[in-house]
C-alpha cells in the first residue's frame, strides 16, 4: 500500500507528475470532477489545522469524494487511550484514504503500517508535513518557471518548522540549489536535516534577514511555533525574531517571491499582502490543487503491497521522547540505516539517532 509519510518518498518524476496533474486540474477541473465518486477521505487530525484539513476536504469534494473525519483528539477515542494502530484497522473499514496530522513525530507512520489504505502524514509534530511542500513545490514552480538554480531563504523557526525540513529534503531533489538559513541560534535547523538533504546544495547561515535578502529568488518565512517550546519564556523571548515589513521589503530583489505555510502570526505585516511578490495567499490554493493530485495518484495505487520497511535493532530504542513510540505500545522499534560505513541508524518514525 502505498502512502505518503515524507517528500521523499515520492521521485523526482512523481512530483513532475503531480506538478503536470495539478496544473491539469486547475485548468479543467470538470474534466476531474467525478474522479473521485463513491471514495471516501477520512481527515483524522489530532492537532490544529485550518488549511490542511479544509484544503482536503475541499480536495476530495471537488473531486467528487466524501469526506469523514474529526478536527479535535478530544472528539476521538484517542481520548479513550486508543492507540493509532488500533485506530488505523478501524478507519481502513469506513473509508478508502486517511489524511492525518499529530503532535507527535511518526504517528502517521505508525498508522500507515496498520492501515489498510493509503495515509498521508499531514504534519506530524515538529518532524515534517509532505502536502505543504507539495504546495511550496508547485508555487515555486508557477512563479519561477522551474525548481532549480534557486537562491532559496528559510526565515524564522527552522528547528521545529516541519515544513522547512520537508521542503528542504524536496529540493535535494534538484540541482544549483543554493539555501540561506535565516534563524536565532536556538533555532536552527536540525542537523539530520542539514547532513542528510543537504549535501548537493550550498549552504549558509545567518541571523540577520536584512543581510540575506537582497539576494534571494525566494524568501520562505515561518512562524516561531510556539506549541514546540519547552520554556514558555525561551518562546516569548524569540517570538519577535523577523518581522517582514514593507520596509524591509523594499530591500529585495523585484523578483523575489515571499512564500509562507501560514498561519502568519506577526512574522509578515499586513501591509506586505499589497505586494505582488507576497505568494503566500496563492501558495494556499495550490495546497488544494496538490492534494486533489496527490489523492488521486494514492487511489490509484492503492492496491499494491506493503513493502518491508526498516530493520529492528535488538535492545535498542528510540529516545526522542515526542516520537509515537514514546507512547504507543504497539509501535515496533525500527530503524534505517542512513550510513553503512559509520553504522548510523535513525529511528523510521521520527529520524533521531540511534546511539550505539
Ligand atoms: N501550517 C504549517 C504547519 O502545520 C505551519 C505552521 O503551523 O506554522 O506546520
Amino acid at each position: 500500500m502505498r502512502s505518503l509519510i515524507d517528500i521523499l518518498d515520492l521521485s523526482t518524476v512523481e512530483l513532475d507528475q503531480l506538478l503536470s496533474t495539478a496544473c491539469d486540474i486547475m485548468e479543467h477541473p470538470d474534466q476531474y470532477a467525478e474522479k473521485c465518486k463513491g471514495k471516501k477521505l477520512a481527515t483524522l487530525f489530532f492537532e490544529p489545522s485550518t488549511r490542511t484539513r479544509l484544503s482536503f476536504e475541499a480536495a476530495m469534494l471537488e473531486l467528487g469524494g466524501s469526506v469523514i473525519g474529526f478536527s479535535d483528539a478530544d472528539c476521538s477515542s484517542a481520548s479513550k487511550g486508543e492507540s493509532i494502530a488500533d485506530t488505523a484497522k478501524v478507519i481502513s473499514c469506513y473509508a478508502d484514504i486517511i489524511a492525518m496530522r499529530h503532535p507527535q513525530e511518526g504517528a502517521p507512520f505508525a498508522a500507515s503500517l496498520s492501515a489498510s489504505i493509503p495515509v498521508i502524514n499531514a504534519g506530524d509534530g515538529g518532524h515534517c508535513h509532505p502536502t505543504q511542500t507539495l504546495a511550496d513545490l508547485l508555487t515555486i514552480y508557477r512563479e519561477k518557471g522551474k525548481l532549480d538554480h534557486l537562491t532559496i531563504g528559510f526565515c524564522g523557526d527552522l528547528k521545529y518548522g516541519r515544513t522547512v525540513h520537508s521542503l528542504i529534503a524536496a529540493l535535494s531533489r534538484y540541482r544549483g540549489i543554493r539555501v540561506v538559513l535565516i534563524s536565532p541560534e536556538e533555532l536552527r535547523l536540525p542537523g539530520y536535516v542539514k547532513h542528510e538533504y543537504m549535501s548537493n546544495m550550498s549552504c549558509v547561515e545567518t541571523t540577520s534577514l536584512d543581510d540575506a535578502i537582497g539576494e534571494l529568488d525566494i524568501l520562505y518565512m515561518t512562524r516561531i511555533q510556539r506549541e514546540r517550546f519547552d520554556d514558555i519564556e525561551e518562546y516569548e523571548r524569540l517570538k519577535d525574531s523577523y518581522i517582514l515589513t514593507a520596509d524591509k521589503l523594499a530591500r529585495a530583489p523585484q523578483t523575489m517571491c515571499v512564500l509562507h505555510p501560514l498561519p502568519r502570526v506577526n512574522e509578515i505585516s499586513v501591509q506586505v499582502d499589497e505586494d505582488s511578490r507576497a505568494c503566500y495567499f496563492k501558495q494556499v490554493l495550490n495546497g488544494k490543487y496538490m492534494r486533489m493530485a496527490l489523492i488521486l495518484k494514492l487511489l490509484s495505487e492503492a492496491d499494491g503491497k506493503k513493502e518491508p520497511v526498516a530493520t529492528d535493532l535488538e535492545g535498542f530504542v528510540c529516545e526522542n521522547p515526542r516520537c509515537i513510540t514514546a507512547t504507543e505500545q504497539e509501535a515496533r522499534q525500527l530503524f534505517r540505516c542512513v550510513n553503512q560505513e559509520k553504522q548510523i541508524y535513525r529511528c523510521v518514525y521520527c529520524e533521531a539517532q540511534i546511539k550505539r
